[in-house]
């Protein structure tokens, strides 16, 4: 018997798996499901409700009937409830990763880490509840304000709603979760379709965990069949969606007066300057491409390396990401896995295939076999290419030659995206330099970027969205100022 049985049941030899309203675990109001299949070999991981307008009103409603339960609860019992799902995700969470590697296709070692940096960001979550203070501020700054006190406290939004990518399925959900409760709101969350069942499985993890009933509500289903009714609701009081830039904007435009964060696509550059250490600069680049196949917002998709040791840099990349295996992720040895679709197969290759014919070199790779695309070194890509500007998503070391540390910062700002960046070199002065001229919401510098736990805000500038997630800070951005304000009688 374990905690995920009441949530599926096998029917037919499949199993299909609930949904969760109002601290229930239900199917969807007119019984249609759909599949959610392994992109390793197309083997059906499960089938999940396709949820209905009518239950994403249900989800909603819920939602907002249970503000007060969350928002009245003590900063430390909040705290503790968020200690109490880390510690039960830790005791659950192997059955967790085997559903998550089956419907990502992510390798055990990331599944591993996503779960880990999940419970951690839960316990800092926890810690960041107590910190929710106020200030006061003293009202003579001018003669009629003379005797006032303000007395600002930060209160919760109400109800969000969480909408989230197929790339980091536990991570950016509990990226969302965590700090939502710890500022006392209620959510409800839509998972993306490719592989929503981790999740529905944390979910339970919740509930046994003491979540008040309607307090977190997860919904499967269709993003562009019930997303508009869910962003343009007017129970919703905050979106918080991190997926690609094109549904973030039409979620901004449907959403109407609520606040926003979006955490959307990326283009991030990682420069090479010619005193870098290249060992560094090559080990990190190709991590920066290729980890989970390159679908990662804060992947290094171009590097812009100074022509001098350019020759260089491209021969090592090229030895480098031969060490790459791609293959099952289930086998140990396996570095990358497949693709999540084949949407996004096709895309890799159409960028790849329109460099080639556009005069970029192939250096190694640049097949692909269904879902499954060949780490591959691209070389001499230029201006006129796709390659240089859209998302790449696929695992891909996109290289541009440049002349010099001027160039470098021109091109990485022509981009329209401007989500992180990083730099090789061993001058700090130009580090520090780039890391202020680069437009972008951080800089890495001598490593590829990377989200961390949340101690630091992450997010993007341009089309790579509104805001800022991180601990503390989404905290902040799931609350807001309240202010009472004490005026003295007169005489
Ligand atoms: P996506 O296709 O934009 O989907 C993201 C979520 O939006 C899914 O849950 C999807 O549901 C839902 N959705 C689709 N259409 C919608 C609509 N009209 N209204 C409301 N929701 C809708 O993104 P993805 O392919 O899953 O993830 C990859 C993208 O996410 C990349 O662009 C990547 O850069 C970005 N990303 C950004 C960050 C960051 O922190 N900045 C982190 C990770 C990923 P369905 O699955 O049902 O369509
Ligand atoms: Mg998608």
């Amino acid at each position: 018997m374990s905690i995920f049985d009441e949530i599926r049941f096998v029917s037919n030899n499949e199993t299909f798996y609930k949904m969760f309203i109002d601290g229930n675990w239900v199917e969807s109001s007119n019984k249609q499901t759909f599949e959610v299949r392994n992109p390793h070999d197309n083997s059906l991981v499960g089938k999940v409700q396709k949820a209905t307008q009518e239950d994403a009103e249900k989800a909603v409603q819920a939602a907002f009937n249970s503000k007060g339960k969350i928002a009245s609860m003590s900063a430390l019992d909040r705290g503790n409830l968020l200690l109490k799902i880390a510690e039960l995700l830790e005791q659950n969470k192997d059955e967790i990763i085997k559903i998550l590697i089956d419907e990502s296709g992510k390798i055990g070692k990331d599944a591993n880490g996503e779960i880990d940096a999940s419970i951690t960001r839960l316990r800092y979550a926890a810690e960041e509840a107590k910190q929710l203070g106020g200030e006061l501020i003293k009202g003579d700054y001018a003669p009629h304000g003379k005797g006032q006190i303000g007395m600002v406290v930060r209160q919760p939004l109400g109800v969000i709603l969480a909408v989230t990518p197929f790339n980091y399925p536990i991570f950016t959900a509990i990226a969302k979760i965590a700090p939502a409760i710890a500022g006392g709101n209620s959510l409800v969350v839509k998972p993306a379709s490719d592989d929503p069942i981790c999740l529905l499985l944390v979910t339970i993890v919740m509930q046994e965990a003491g979540i008040p009933p309607g307090v977190i509500n997860v919904i499967t289903g269709s993003g562009s069949e019930i997303g508009d009714y869910l962003a343009s609701h007017e129970k919703i009081d905050m979106i918080s969606f991190t997926g690609s830039t094109f549904v973030g904007r039409h979620m901004a435009s449907v959403a109407g007066m609520k606040r926003l964060q979006l955490e959307l696509g990326g283009k991030g550059a990682g420069i090479v300057l010619g005193d870098a250490d290249l060992n560094l600069a090559v080990k990190e680049c190709a991590k920066g491409a290729l980890k989970f196949s390159g679908q990662r917002c804060d992947a290094i998709s171009r590097v812009l390396i100074v022509n001098p040791v350019a020759d260089n840099f491209v021969n090592m990349m090229v030895e480098e990401v031969k060490n790459w295996k791609l293959g099952d992720p289930k086998d140990p040895n396996t570095v990358i896995g497949p693709l999540i679709n084949e949407r996004a197969a096709q895309k890799v290759e159409e960028l790849v295939n329109d460099a080639i014919n556009k005069g970029a070199k192939i250096l190694l790779g640049g097949k692909r076999n269904g879902l499954y695309f060949e780490p591959t070194v691209l070389d001499f890509v230029n201006k006129e290419m796709r390659i240089a500007w859209e998302e790449t998503f696929g695992p891909v070391v996109t290289v541009i030659r440049v002349n010099d540390y001027e160039e470098a910062i021109r091109i990485a700002n022509e981009s329209n995206y401007g989500l992180d960046s990083c730099i090789f070199t061993n001058d700090i002065d130009k580090a520090l330099d780039a890391s202020q001229r680069i437009e972008c919401g951080s800089v890495h510098i001598n490593s590829h970027p990377t989200h961390g736990v949340g101690a630091f805000p992450f997010g993007g500038d341009k089309d790579s969205g509104l805001g800022r997630e991180g601990i503390k800070y989404s905290i902040e951005e799931m609350t807001k100022t309240h202010t009472i304000v004490y005026h003295p009688r007169e005489g």
